[in-house]
């Protein structure tokens, strides 16, 4: 149901006509994510500047029994901003403000629309940062909501690992503070996680107070050759077992190299699959030792090459590379869409989801780009297709359930960092048995009246 004008009006009284747009431009860029899930446009969107004015907007939409939806960059690939039910989209995008960097304790407190590539910029006079990277220019805001994480989360873990402080505008307008500024504490309910990767369902988050880490002084990285994916597999695990601490560890398939060499200037790798090491550190004769260990194992698995004396600059662009392996796919493939496969295992089920992967794909004769943070056991596969062709995009759906399903039953999970949105929707049962139980009868107790991002997750 449309909102009301009456309430429109309101809505539009909280942050005044320039910051708020029923017009179809607007509303049409806040249909959809990077997902290939089909678009809905809200009625509405506001975009506050304050903790205050999201408050009085929820209040509003609570009243009035509006669907609210909240949305950072928009970057996400499973369709969790997309505003299902219409209603209000509260963009956080105006909320940008790097409110204190407390640099003693290795904190700052920031507004939800600030994009963790401008935090970094900003941290980096004061030789800090903020890890996880989604690659994408996501911002903090969403990035909590989504539990994201990245190529480093491997080393300095998930944006939910470095939450100190949240401030919550809960679906009845409450505003509420959970977490403590302290390194340690044991008391009460750990809320902030609650509220990491919750998906904007059971709040909207205004303020966010991080830990960060300081910006290493040294790191080394090395580029590894493999004749087949499954001795790169085994031998990320064996790398993790045997107990180094690399601060990335990436796997890429040989499609995907295939496609790097094909769209940057810098790189002729053999087209085979590929494993880029790295380690952060204070002490370059450590850490090459520590390389010297990667090489062995390396070596002892069949690598047919091992490049490291990697510098600054080659570092740079070769994360560039993969950084934009995504936007390289779509260059591939003009006016498809990507569906996006997000698992994650425990690590010595790697080799087993990566080969279940190529077998799937090779079984159906589809491309699937296999790559990920693998270091962390998780696994990506887009794979591209026209959503309205529906023979080929079933195929595709097969490959995808079947894949997430396999992940599931190895112990793993149907995201790895992507969230649930509504593409994942149909495995929280699958995964969580009768935990969802109580996720379901949280979400009841926060948001009543199911105003919050309705549609999504459950
Ligand atoms: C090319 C590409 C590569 C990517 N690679 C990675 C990767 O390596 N690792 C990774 O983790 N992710 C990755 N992502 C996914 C995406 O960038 C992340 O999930 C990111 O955290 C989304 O942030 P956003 O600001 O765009 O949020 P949005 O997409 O706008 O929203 C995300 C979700 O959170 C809700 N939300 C947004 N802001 C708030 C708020 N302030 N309070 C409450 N709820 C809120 C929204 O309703 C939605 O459900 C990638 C995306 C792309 C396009």
């Amino acid at each position: 149901m449309p909102i009301p004008d009456s309430f429109l009006q309101r809505l539009q009284g909280v942050v005044g006509p320039k910051r708020f747009s029923t017009g179809i431009s607007n509303l049409t860029l806040h249909s959809k994510d990077e997902s290939f899930h089909a678009p809905h446009l809200p009625d509405a969107v506001a975009w506050p500047k304050s903790t205050g004015e999201v408050s009085q907007l929820v209040r509003i939409c609570n009243e009035g029994k509006i669907p609210v939806t909240p949305w950072g960059a928009g970057t996400s690939l499973e369709g969790n901003p997309i505003p299902v039910k219409g209603g209000l989209v509260i963009d956080l995008q105006q909320m940008n403000k790097i409110l204190e960097i407390r640099e003693d304790d290795l904190q700052v407190d920031v507004q939800a629309g600030v994009v963790f590539k401008d935090l970094n910029k900003k941290l980096k006079q004061y030789g800090l940062f903020f890890p996880p990277d989604p690659g994408a220019s996501a911002t903090i805001g969403g990035m909590v909501a989504n539990n994201a994480s990245g190529i480093r989360a491997i080393k300095y873990g998930a944006t939910k690992d470095l939450i100190q402080q949240l401030t919550v505008v809960l679906a009845d307008g409450e505003i509420i503070r959970p977490g403590t500024l302290s390194f340690k504490t044991s008391s009460g309910l750990d809320l902030c996680r609650l509220f990491a990767g919750s998906e904007g369902i059971l709040g909207i988050i205004t303020e966010i107070t991080l830990r960060l880490t300081g910006i290493p002084p040294e790191f080394l990285s090395a580029v590894v050759s493999f004749a087949t994916a499954k001795e790169a597999s085994s031998t990320i695990s064996q790398i993790i077992r045997s107990g180094l601490s690399p601060a990335a560890l990436e796997f890429i398939g040989k499609d995907a190299v295939r496609l790097i060499n094909k769209y940057t200037e810098e790189f002729n790798f053999p087209e085979a699959p590929l494993v880029f090491v790295e380690f952060h550190g204070t002490n370059r004769e450590g850490m090459a030792a520590d390389l010297e260990l990667v090489r062995e194992i390396c070596e002892e698995n069949g690598a047919s090459r091992f490049e490291a004396g990697i510098g600054r600059q080659a570092r740079a662009k070769l994360w560039d590379a993969r950084y934009n392996l995504h936007d390289f796919i779509l260059r591939e493939y003009p006016g498809l869409e990507p569906m996006a496969i997000d698992t994650a295992v425990p690590i010595s089920k790697l080799p087993k989801i990566v080969a279940f992967a190529e077998e799937l794909c090779k079984e159906r004769g589809i491309i699937g780009y296999i790559f990920g943070h693998a270091g962390s056991g998780n696994i990506h596969m887009p794979m591209m297709g026209n959503p309205n062709d529906k023979a080929t995009w079933a195929v595709l759906e097969e490959i995808n359930h079947k894949l997430v399903a396999f992940a599931i039953s190895l112990g793993g999970t149907a995201t790895g960092e992507h969230g649930v949105g509504i593409g994942k929707m149909q495995y929280m049962e699958l995964e969580h048995g009768n935990s969802l139980k109580v996720m379901k009868k949280i979400k009841k107790l926060l948001d009543p009246r199911g105003i919050l991002n309705p549609g999504k997750m459950f």
